[in-house]
């Protein structure tokens, strides 16, 4: 039976009840549960364990009991959304070490707003002016060492601001000029720059120069929600639907707080502004909060060791299959967990692609990679998750040795 039709049969009930078990109705529990709304049933759309990570194309991550549970209380009521912004920014803010904070749409739109909020101050006119910078009185330019200029500094261009890249301080120096709106640092890149945080906030210090940071994916630990405020940086953007698993479309802007306040005028729920797109209602505002909430009373060692323990399940299901070989690969700053390699030898096990394998079985599973080896992560399995994993690619390399 079709969904619908069960729930038309539901409303039947008392009706067919009073009228005798015609025995052609499912009994009331058993419709209920066959009722149920089952969204990818509906849309014939394939589900899967995902044994790879919180990618934005694999929808995320999961979110938890509690911030679904703040989600729907959250939808039975009217609030005016700025005081919503108000109240939950502070106690994000507190939270966080910082002056003020704000709920945005993910971690591209932190970027973007802290830059708009940058660049046009509490001037509504310049609010209304980005990204039409030119002849408007204000900054255009960002500076940021070249090995920052990923992909995602795109949310600052949007604003209109032309991006400088240096590669020594000496470059930096020479960089600055009147025309330098904002000084952008990428935490997960630092290593590749010249300039580390300190001195690249001495350096804007010294030429009075706000600061942002981008770390959207870089937790765990924990300890870095903090850490760049106590540093020293004016904005620092991350992610709410990664690691820390608020609602995928949600991130937050923390930082000094005249510019939160500037960052707010180019956001909803004011319009004719450049983040009128970029809309976070009152539900996923909440959802973030009780994410982050969550997210940093978790015993962070004790979590760090069950995706461990978990890795080591799945490693200890593979390692006596002949010709297979596992090594953990080093901790990254971005996506910092716990990761698997497992890679076979072709003369030995006769496997084109095992990623696909695994995606086409049952149940479905996602890993990285897929020719020659895979790349397997534990923080976005559900517990009883990992001993399936462990044994459909047990399953799979065994039933494929030559
Ligand atoms: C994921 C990511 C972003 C974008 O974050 P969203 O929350 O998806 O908008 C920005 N910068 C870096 C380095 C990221 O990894």
């Amino acid at each position: 039976m079709k969904r619908r039709e069960i729930l038309k049969t539901l409303t039947m009930l008392p009706l067919a009840g009073a009228m005798g078990n015609s025995g052609s109705l499912l009994n009331p529990a058993e419709a209920a549960q066959q009722a149920k709304l089952d969204v990818f049933k509906e849309f014939g759309l394939r589900t899967f364990i995902n044994a790879s990570g919180y990618f934005t194309s694999l929808s995320g991550s999961l979110m938890h009991d509690e911030t679904m549970d703040a989600i729907r209380e959250a939808s039975k009521h009217f609030c005016r959304l700025d005081d919503v912004q108000d109240k939950v920014g502070a106690r994000i803010a507190e939270l966080l070490h910082a002056e003020s904070a704000m709920v945005t749409a993910g971690a591209f739109s932190a970027l973007m707003l802290g830059m708009a909020g940058v660049l046009s101050g509490t001037d509504p006119k310049k609010v209304a002016r980005i990204p039409d910078l030119e002849g408007s009185g204000m900054k255009s330019e960002v500076i940021l060492q070249k090995a920052h200029n990923d992909g995602y500094a795109h949310a600052l261009r949007n604003c209109g601001v032309k991006l400088i890249t240096v590669e020594t301080s000496e470059e930096l120096e020479k960089a600055i000029s009147e025309k330098t709106a904002m000084m952008y640092f990428i935490n997960y890149q630092a290593s590749l720059g010249g300039i580390q945080h300190n001195e690249w906030l001495e350096l804007a210090k010294k030429y009075q120069i706000p600061t942002m940071i981008d770390m959207a994916a870089d937790l765990p630990p924990k300890e870095n929600l903090w850490k760049f405020h106590d540093l020293g940086f004016d904005l620092v953007c991350v992610s709410g639907g990664k690691f820390m698993r608020g609602p995928q479309s949600t991130g937050i802007l923390s930082g000094r707080k005249d510019l939160i306040s500037a960052a707010r005028l180019n956001a909803p729920p004011r319009g004719s502004n450049i983040g009128r797109g970029m809309k976070v209602n009152k539900e996923e505002i909440f959802g973030l909060y009780f994410a982050l909430e969550r997210f940093i009373n978790t015993d962070q060692d004790k979590e760090w060791k069950m995706l461990e323990d978990r890795i080591a399940l799945i490693e200890r299901s593979v390692t006596s299959i002949p010709g297979v070989k596992t090594e953990m690969l080093p901790l990254p700053a971005i996506n910092r967990v716990p990761t698997l390699k497992i890679s076979w030898d072709k003369a030995k096990v006769r496997l084109e692609n095992l990623a696909v394998n695994l995606r086409n079985g049952n149940p479905s599973i996602e890993v990285m990679g897929g020719a020659g080896s895979i790349n397997v992560t534990t923080h976005m399995l559900k517990p009883d998750e990992v001993k399936v994993v462990a044994e459909r690619i047990r399953a799979e390399l065994s039933g494929a040795l030559i």
